[in-house]
């Protein structure tokens, strides 16, 4: 079953109410829109590589994206190990996650990524595991041609990112 082909417009994606597909070009106060929704060719998962044992919150991801020179959080999306969504860019705002394909892509983080050895490791709760994939199934509504994919499965990649493979949402949406 696709949860997808039940959801009706409009629907809340993080807090930004979409109509529908065609409507999402909004106004940003500052930074860069993407040229709308058929733009979006990537839904771009990241883990935050922080220890699965320490605390990484949002206030601490701004001040570290902001020291990197980023006008505010690069992910669109971060979801932190309680569950807890934010959102951080509007849909079509262009992010700061993965270079070279920041005019075409959605960026979603976990908090986590690093076991508590700071080895990469597959770190996502029950509760990340549950809303990363809600936000999923709700960003594949609007945008069902781009492709779920981890950091590392793009070209010239060499992290671990996001540390777990995506394939199983590549199957499930695809
Ligand atoms: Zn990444």
């Amino acid at each position: 079953m696709n949860p997808s082909k039940k959801m009706t417009f409009p629907i809340l994606v993080g807090g930004e109410e979409v109509c529908d597909e065609r409507t999402l070009l909004t106004k940003v106060e500052s930074g860069l829109l993407m040229s709308g929704a058929d733009a979006v060719r990537f839904i771009v998962i990241h883990c935050s590589a922080t220890r699965c044992d320490r605390d990484y919150p949002v206030e601490q991801l701004l001040h570290d994206h902001k020291a990197r020179g980023f006008r505010t959080i690069g992910y669109h999306f971060y979801i932190r190990r309680s569950g807890s969504v934010t959102r951080h860019r509007k849909l079509l705002e262009v992010g700061a996650h993965i270079r070279g394909l920041n005019r075409c892509s959605i960026g979603v983080c976990y908090e986590g990524g690093l076991d508590a050895s700071g080895i990469p490791a597959d770190t996502r709760t029950p509760e990340q595991k549950a809303r990363l994939e809600e936000l999923l199934w709700k960003l594949h509504k609007v945008f069902p041609k781009a492709l779920i994919v981890g950091h590392r499965d793009l070209p010239g990649v060499e992290k671990a990112c996001p540390c777990f493979p995506c394939d199983e949402y590549r199957n499930l949406f695809h």
